[in-house]
């Protein structure tokens, strides 16, 4: 395996070099961690170890270890006690200069000591997609039961509005 150069100033670059937020997960391509602006308890990221912004930028190697990836995390997730993660987190030394409220709001779900019921997985492909840091980062996202009003539609509703459809 090449040694991976790490790109200066790059959020995930220090991740995958150990100097940021701590990985739960890694294999040949991939290290996997716990968001720490989480939407709902659970929420990690899959960040390839190589400076990538785009999933479509991937070569054979990450292909071939991304759904390993995927399933990997998706287990962390499911063997992790998120009260304690989040308690965990906020006493982290570089949490005290970060905004905590999501980790107190995802503390405070209902369903926090829940089984995930399913999952929203996606990534932000692009700045118009809403990607704010270019190293991707695919979101593996839980969703519990009553999470929101009405799930219908999913990731359609990214387009606000149009995410209804009659099927036909
Ligand atoms: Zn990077």
């Amino acid at each position: 395996m090449s040694k991976i150069l790490p790109k200066q100033n790059c959020y995930f670059c220090k991740v995958i070099n150990g100097e940021g937020d701590p990985f739960v997960f890694e294999n040949r391509s991939f290290t996997g961690i716990f968001d720490t602006n989480p939407v709902n308890p659970g929420h990690a990221l899959i960040i390839p170890r190589r400076h990538v912004a785009s999933i479509f930028n991937l070569n054979e190697t990450e292909h071939a270890d991304y759904f390993d990836a995927i399933s990997g995390v998706k287990r962390v997730i499911e063997t992790t006690d998120m009260r304690a993660l989040y308690q965990e987190m906020l006493s982290r030394p570089a949490q005290q200069d970060r905004p905590k409220d999501s980790i107190e709001t995802v503390l405070q779900l209902p369903f926090l000591d829940n089984r995930p019921d399913a999952y929203t997985i996606g990534n932000n492909d692009g700045r118009e997609a809403g990607r704010s840091i270019d190293h991707l980062h695919v979101i593996l996202l839980p969703r519990y039961s009553g999470d929101v009003e009405s799930p219908s539609g999913g990731i359609r509703n990214v387009i606000p509005g149009r995410a209804h459809y009659q099927r036909s």
